[in-house]
């Protein structure tokens, strides 16, 4: 059998950087307890790993947090609000602050305009924590956000007033993107409508798209409840005769084991060794 991996498949690197500051938080502070701000990454595997290593997962708001002064917490790759982060700084807690740089840029470009006047709209969805920490800085710098999920949402958008800034969670489908912001500058020309998306999900979707070309079946490697690998599945789907999503090698399905190509590909919080292991077991030197 030929296994091919995607060109680009697995950790973007704002997780990556997340993962390896949480592991190195352990072995620099062996005296103290190490909590993430909600669980660190959308895949079972990792956080296991990551609980062997001594990380604990509090609640995304921290108020579950009782500090001893002996903590250091982590803010993951989707920031917090700056209320929290300050919160968590009153408490005394070392705070290592892993939010993605490009999320960073958005709280940073929401805070600006906020700044300036503008009412800041905001596309994305309204119960992930990069919107609320988005949201979290226009708001602290005197904006109204506007928390846009849909098309039909901005279309019920009553008034677009004449400062008027548009950004999206980094997330976001550009077509999704699109159709929010024509909706909402049939309201207002004026609208400033920024580019804010991460290209990780377009170019894991682009590698895939060329890995169906040479392979007579994808396996794609992730979590079941993250977004960006269900899409990957849905693009295999829809291009090769074979695909199924797994989240450990113990889950490949039998019918892959008499392809002659199997291609993989994994979502952006599938960490190496669990794509490692999927190969290995595919390949007939690992267990499965
Ligand atoms: S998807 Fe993009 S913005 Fe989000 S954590 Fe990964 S690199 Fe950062």
């Amino acid at each position: 059998m030929v296994i091919k991996k995607a060109e680009i498949l697995g950790y973007c690197m704002g997780v990556r950087r997340a993962v390896e500051t949480a592991e190195l938080a352990c072995i620099e502070n062996p005296d103290k307890k190490i909590f993430t701000l909600g669980p660190l990454i959308h895949n079972n595997s990792a956080l296991e790993a990551l609980s062997e290593k001594g990380v604990n997962v509090l609640k995304e708001d921290a108020s579950d947090f009782v500090s001893d002064g002996q903590s250091v917490v982590i803010v993951r790759a989707h920031g917090v609000p700056p209320q929290i982060m300050e919160n968590l700084k009153k408490k005394g807690v070392t705070v290592i602050d892993a939010t993605c740089p490009r999320v960073l840029s958005s709280q940073k470009r929401a805070a600006d305009y906020a700044g300036k006047g503008y009412t800041v709209f905001l596309a994305g969805d309204k119960n992930h924590g990069e919107v609320a920490g988005i949201s979290g800085y226009a708001r602290a710098s005197g904006a109204e956000c506007i928390v846009i999920e849909h098309k039909e949402d901005a279309e019920a958008v009553e008034h677009v007033p004449e400062k008027s800034v548009l950004l999206s969670q980094t997330t976001i489908s550009k077509n999704e993107y699109d159709a929010i912001a024509a909706a909402l500058k049939a309201k207002n020309e004026q609208l400033v409508v920024l580019n804010t998306i991460c290209p990780a999900t377009n170019e894991r979707q682009n590698a895939l798209i060329e890995l169906c070309k040479d392979v007579d079946g994808i396996l794609v490697i992730g979590g079941r409840h993250s977004a960006n690998t269900k899409r990957l599945l849905r693009t295999a789907q829809e291009l090769c005769a074979h695909s199924a999503l797994i989240e450990t090698a113990k889950e490949i399905p039998a019918e892959f084991f008499s392809l002659s190509r199997v291609g993989l590909t994994a979502g952006a919080s599938t960490p190496d060794f669990v794509i490692d292991s999927v190969e290995a077991a595919l390949s007939g030197h690992g267990s499965c």
